[in-house]
């Protein structure tokens, strides 16, 4: 198992500069996602790992080995791409041979190890077969077991499960993750699609701008956003500004149009005072709906409007007094008859209000 390490990277194609001087760590045996919008520098980034980017500025390290200008041969990843089409007229044992035949691997050797890949992704009884006789999800499976056989030292992959249906994403999803865990690979693994990152992430970076925004695992990168952006792009949230009216060891109390509310920080080594402008980040879950209302602070009162049904959860507009509209989603849905009901009251914890600087 190898960390990888990326200090001040930077990255230009002409005059955009896709990577800012970006500072990365890794952990041993680690599954990271890169996150972000689109243009912000994933692919740069994981592109810049395998070696098929020099940068202009800063280093990469696998493990001790400066590897910044290695070539990409010489760097021993794993990859899998979406575009990392098998070769059509070779079968699938051949396609996954493929790797150790340019490296000059003894037969023997190649026919053990292809037989170990397959076995390791559940494809062993269609070594024989085309990839064109495969669904889509073994083809990735096979490109997995590709990936393997050259016992890389760390996997990087790039939207690998972009071109599957649905229910496939969710079985692949899952066997990746088996995969790098059973193997000790450190992963790095470019997405598009949180809920893939969220479920199957030990830690993952949010980039904008080809700078890193904040790094943690799925649990405090979702519930401790420490800027509105990350808020605002993983997940659903909605805002409420206000100014500070008071700080204790472990709450922010934050006057806002629609009411009071104590809440945290998002970033708690944020500096900040009394009477400054902040942001409140509160997801639609994190309300809870009822008729009475008795708490001063963390509460709104105001009705349903739309409300979509959808099985498990509904989701609600809620409109305050003032017409601030609000998005809640509640499970096990009782108020979808809410326009009737007249006012409501809403109350939220104060741990599940964030407290936003910037
Ligand atoms: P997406 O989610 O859309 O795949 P991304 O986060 O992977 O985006 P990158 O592909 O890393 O983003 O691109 C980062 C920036 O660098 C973008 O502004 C992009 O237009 C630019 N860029 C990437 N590759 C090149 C290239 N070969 N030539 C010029 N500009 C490039």
């Amino acid at each position: 198992m190898i960390s990888i390490q990326v200090k001040q990277l930077t990255k230009r194609f002409g005059k955009v500069v896709a990577l800012q001087g970006l500072d990365l760590a890794i952990n041993p045996g680690e599954l990271f996602f890169l996150l972000g919008p689109s243009g912000c520098g994933k692919t740069t980034l994981l592109r810049s790992l395998a070696g098929f980017f020099i940068p202009e500025e800063g280093q990469i390290f696998f493990g001790e080995e400066d590897v910044t200008r290695l070539e990409p041969h010489k760097r021993n990843t794993g990859m899998m791409f979406q575009s990392y089409a098998l070769w059509p007229h070779l079968s699938v044992a051949e396609n996954v041979a493929f790797g150790l035949e340019e490296r000059k691997v003894p037969r023997p050797e190649i026919n053990r190890r292809v037989a170990e890949a397959l076995a390791s992704v559940r494809m062993e009884t269609y070594a024989g077969r085309k990839p064109n006789q495969l669904s889509g999800g073994q083809q990735q499976r096979v490109a997995l077991a590709r990936a393997l056989v050259v016992r890389p030292r760390c996997l990087l992959l790039d939207e690998p499960l972009s071109n599957l249906d649905a229910k496939l994403r969710l079985e692949m999803r899952t066997e990746i993750r088996r995969v790098c865990k059973e193997f000790k690979l450190t992963t790095v693994y470019v997405t598009h699609d949180q809920k893939e990152a969220l479920s199957i992430a030990d830690r993952m970076a949010v980039l904008d701008g080809g700078r890193i925004l904040q790094v943690g695992t799925p649990r405090e990168v979702y519930t401790r956003p420490t800027r509105k952006i990350v808020a605002n792009f993983i997940g659903e949230t909605d805002f409420l500004p206000g100014k500070i009216r008071q700080i204790t060891a472990d709450r922010v109390t934050v006057e806002t149009e629609v009411g009071t509310f104590d809440g945290m920080l998002g970033d708690p080594a944020a500096v900040t005072s009394v009477g400054k402008e902040v942001t409140l980040s509160i997801r639609p879950e994190c309300w809870n709906l009822g008729s009475a209302a008795g708490k001063t602070v963390n509460q709104l009162r105001g009705h349903i409007g739309e409300a979509v049904y959808l099985g498990e959860v509904a989701q609600y507009e809620f409109i305050t007094g003032n017409g601030t509209k609000l998005k809640i989603h509640e499970r096990n849905p009782r108020y979808l008859d809410g326009a009737q009901r007249g006012e409501l009251c809403a109350t939220v914890a104060p741990e599940d209000v964030v407290v936003l600087l910037e």
